[in-house]
């Protein structure tokens, strides 16, 4: 079972150098870590000098009564759910969706947190990255990770789960989203929200050759410049306009794409 000392040593090998580092994880994937999130935090803070990660809240979600079309929501149907939305508040924990390492991460003393009432995102030494996300544009800390040469990091996930494969959609001028949050001032609209990632791992094959591997016990752990994850994004939605969308027929937001293409 590794420990963090393991642990900083497996991601020494990636050798990251002191560029910043957008993070992905499961602790699941692991098998057994001693000192569980703790340690793999404590570990990449020790390898990564500036570290970011998404801590989204899902909760604060609303739906209005109506909005724009082929948006991928239905709106009546939506309603029934905004009894159970909660106001953004900085302080509230990561979706569990996110896992417990963003999580904790986000608790940590010095980290910080951007302020998108969805998809903020926690880090430390990270000013400059976090202060890149606004309403309007919620991709900002991609944007500036990969200005800075930086890294997406996946620890024992796949690219379903590499954000920064939606700054690519974003910029090969894919279909974005509107969605609401609940915040102290009210409901307020969120423009440039992203598609479904269920289709991301077909960009896996264009990334391979870009990817540094460790293996921490279970976890395969990958780094790849986030600056090739827009790249080959933005190919291969050239090459194919509907590159990286999910095969489900009743996939809400993957249809939405199509529909706008046609
Ligand atoms: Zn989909």
């Amino acid at each position: 079972m590794p420990d963090y000392n393991d642990l900083i040593l497996i991601l020494q090998e990636l050798d990251l150098g002191d560029k910043p580092v957008v993070a992905h994880a499961s602790l699941r994937a692991f098998g057994q870590v001693s000192g569980g999130a703790d340690a793999v935090v404590t570990a990449l803070l020790y390898v990564a000098r500036v570290l970011v990660m998404p801590v989204h809240t899902y909760k604060t979600m609303v739906t209005p009564a109506s909005g724009p079309a082929n948006n991928a929501v239905n709106y009546a149907r939506a309603q029934q759910w905004n009894r159970l939305a909660e106001p953004f508040d900085p302080n509230m924990p990561a979706d569990v969706m996110m896992g417990v390492i963003p999580e904790n991460l986000r608790q940590r003393p010095q980290s910080r947190r951007s302020t998108h009432p969805i998809l903020s995102f926690a880090g430390v030494n990270a000013d400059k990255i976090l202060a890149a996300q606004t309403l309007e544009n919620p991709l900002g800390p991609l944007m500036e990770v990969a200005n800075a040469d930086g890294w997406a990091l996946l620890l024992g996930v796949d690219h379903t789960a590499n954000t920064a494969i939606h700054l690519g959609e974003k910029l090969a001028k894919r279909k974005q989203f509107t969605r609401w949050a609940l915040t102290e001032a009210g409901t307020v609209a969120c423009p440039g929200f992203p598609g479904c990632s269920a289709g991301f791992e077909a960009l896996e094959p264009a990334l391979r050759p870009h990817t540094r591997s460790a293996q921490a016990g279970e976890a395969l752990i990958r780094a790849v410049p986030v600056r090739q994850v827009v790249v080959k994004t933005i190919e291969a939605i050239k090459q194919n306009p509907l590159a990286l969308l999910c095969e489900r027929t009743d996939c809400e937001r993957c249809s939405a794409v199509r529909e706008g293409l046609r």
